[in-house]
């Protein structure tokens, strides 16, 4: 019989490409939207063509009686806890609503598992941002955290509470430590889509420059839709665990933008600095070591970030004209 797996944060980049791997794997999908979008159109589903095949169900996800509900109605074998806010940036302006939603979603998740469907599989999407202060490159699974903002905290407290669960009432639930991931289904807040978008405006000639914050940065990047078969993978896993999915490798924030900027012909001093962009805090450099989930879970990841930007710049450009 098809298992029944259940996508939290259905509307974002990581809940439309788990979506088409879910189906393709035979799955029923059904994607969680908040209570007033019940009619919305989900970009994402549509622009990978399969709008048709999940069913969008409204539920407020820190509502014990609605998300009680929902497992009574669909009862689903899987969880897929994509649902969160997941701008950096953004938790700096609002610290508490996303502290809330990132913590108590999860938290009423998870009680409703112990005690409505403790058979029920659940993946809580993790971040390494939870990581934040690093002593040592590269990150393992049993680093320790420091988080540099209200996002990462967030996260960091979810992760906990998730794992606890694990652990006081032997639950399956299994935690994603995902590094940052890009697609063409990214927002415009995040960097690699915001600049892509930008120097394609510039080709264009819709804008004269690109104000940008601190470029020194270094982060692990990987490509969506392969980072989402690992959280499948981490399901179908023998036993529930933590897994860091990530390239292994870093790169500058400056070196993306050259790439970018060069692979399209424009003058690199279009990109402008400008220091109120810059984060409160920032961690200069993280990547991780993904070894645990290659050979625990068979994940494959050997993609080098300039091969993703190569394709992340030609599907936005075979769709230039409907952004
Ligand atoms: P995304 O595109 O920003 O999508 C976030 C999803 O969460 C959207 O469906 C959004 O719904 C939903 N959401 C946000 N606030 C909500 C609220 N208050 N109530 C209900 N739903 C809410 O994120 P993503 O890139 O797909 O990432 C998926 C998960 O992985 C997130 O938890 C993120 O924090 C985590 N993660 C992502 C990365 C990455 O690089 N992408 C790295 C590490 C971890 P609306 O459309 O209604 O706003």
């Amino acid at each position: 019989m098809s298992k029944t797996s259940i996508i939290t944060g259905i509307t974002g980049q990581d809940g439309a490409y788990l979506a088409s791997l879910l189906l393709k794997k035979g799955h029923n999908v059904i994607g969680i939207v908040r209570f007033n979008q019940k009619d919305k159109n989900v970009k994402g589903l549509d622009y990978l063509g399969i709008s048709s095949q999940v069913k969008l169900v409204p539920c407020d996800l820190c509502s014990d009686s609605e998300v009680k509900i929902l497992f009574e109605t669909y009862q689903p074998d899987e969880i897929y806890n994509l649902a969160s806010q997941s701008s950096v940036k953004q938790s700096f302006n609002t610290p508490g609503q996303t502290l809330i939603f990132n913590t108590l979603s999860v938290l009423v998740l998870l009680e409703a598992i112990r005690n409505i469907s403790p058979k029920i599989r659940f993946y809580q999407a993790s971040s390494s941002e939870m990581f934040g202060k690093i002593p040592n490159l590269p990150i393992l699974e049993d680093m320790a955290f420091y988080p540099l903002s209200p996002y990462a905290v967030s996260k960091a407290s979810a992760h906990w509470m998730a794992k606890n669960y694990r652990e006081s009432y032997g639950l399956f639930v299994a935690c994603g430590i995902l590094f940052n991931h890009e697609s063409y289904l990214r927002t415009r807040d995040f960097f690699v889509k915001k600049l892509i978008c930008e120097i394609l405006e510039v080709a264009n000639k819709k804008r004269e420059y690109i104000s940008v914050g601190n470029l020194s940065v270094k982060r692990d990047f990987g490509y969506a839709p392969n980072y989402v078969e690992a959280m499948y993978l981490m399901l179908q896993n023998d036993k529930p665990d933590d897994f860091l999915i990530c390239s292994g490798a870093s790169i500058s924030l400056q070196e993306i933008a050259h790439y970018i900027c060069d692979h399209e012909g424009i003058d690199r001093n279009v990109i402008r600095i400008d220091p109120e962009l810059f984060r409160p805090l920032d961690i200069p450099d993280m990547y991780g070591d993904n070894s645990k989930a290659k050979q625990t879970l068979g994940w494959k990841y050997d993609l080098s970030f300039f091969n993703v930007l190569d394709q992340l710049i030609m599907e936005e450009k075979n769709n230039w004209s409907e952004t």
